[in-house]
């Protein structure tokens, strides 16, 4: 049984506006592994780094796009965990909310979020490494990577990868909601990551507090005000539920 500091209880309850950050660790109770876990099957002679890169892209496509078709079916496969459906609750009930995530899986929507900024994309999309076209749905040829349709250049995955800007758009809302919130949550991430590892501290120079919800700590512990440790699908849930008196399950 997870139990919430009561006096972060009372302070959820008369909130206005809170900013959660989410990374890979939301997912995992899903069935989706963080890349510091190892990898499985055939990937497990990659490290997670040496794929999710523009160098990896430029020199093997067919085997990023492969790993990238392997992610996105699992995504689809899995469901979101309590830890997703506590946050589409507590969504509802704090006035101004923002979801901000670095996960690229589409969770949290499938949960029920609605203002999420996804940071890092989404794998369900793809994009032209030319024309910048975006795509929701194409031909998958026999084998390779498939062409855009416009230009004939590669498909890629519409996700941001390690050394790649973010899109900027979303990294000005993500800073502005972190800027303008009294509580900011940082969850199952290793806050490690630029520059959403960022977040939390623009957060709390602006003058909000600080949760972190973890299986372990991380260079952001020393920081927060509350370090709920444990699994974001379990703490999550009692926190809503001893907050606002409800208990979501998934549905
Ligand atoms: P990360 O940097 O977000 O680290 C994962 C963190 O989650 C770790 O600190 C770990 O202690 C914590 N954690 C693990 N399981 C948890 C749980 N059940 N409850 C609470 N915390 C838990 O993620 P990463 O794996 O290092 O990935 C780096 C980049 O790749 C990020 O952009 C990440 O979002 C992306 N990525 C996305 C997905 C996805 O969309 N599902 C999966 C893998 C990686
Ligand atoms: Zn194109």
């Amino acid at each position: 049984m997870n139990t919430i500091p009561s006096d972060l209880v009372r302070l959820l309850r008369l909130v206005k506006c809170v900013a959660v950050l989410t990374g890979a660790g939301v997912s995992q109770e899903s069935g989706l592994p963080t890349f510091r876990e190892a990898q499985t099957g055939l990937w497990a002679q990659y490290r997670p780094e040496d794929l999710a890169t523009p160098e990896a892209f430029e020199r093997n496509p067919q085997l990023v796009w492969e790993w990238y078709a392997t992610r996105r079916l699992k995504a689809g496969e899995v469901k979101p965990n309590a830890g997703h459906y506590a946050l589409a609750a507590m969504e509802k009930r704090v006035p101004e909310f923002t979801l901000i995530t670095q996960n690229v899986d589409g969770l949290h929507q499938r949960a029920g979020s609605r203002n999420v900024i996804e940071l890092h994309g989404n794998i369900t999309r793809v994009r032209c490494s030319r024309c910048e076209a975006r795509f929701e749905e194409w031909e998958q040829p026999e084998s390779g990577v498939p062409p855009c349709p416009r230009c004939g250049s590669k498909l890629r995955p519409d996700v941001v990868w390690f050394g790649e800007m973010l899109p900027p758009r979303e990294l000005n809302r993500a800073m502005a909601a972190a800027k303008s919130c009294q509580v900011f949550f940082s969850i199952g991430t290793s806050a490690v990551v630029e520059p959403a590892a960022s977040l939390p501290h623009l957060a709390r120079l602006a003058g909000a507090r600080l949760v972190e919800v973890n299986l372990n700590e991380t260079p952001l512990t020393p920081y927060v005000d509350y370090f709920l440790q444990g699994k974001s699908g379990e703490v999550l849930p009692a926190l809503v539920k001893q907050v606002w008196g409800e208990e979501e399950s998934a549905a």
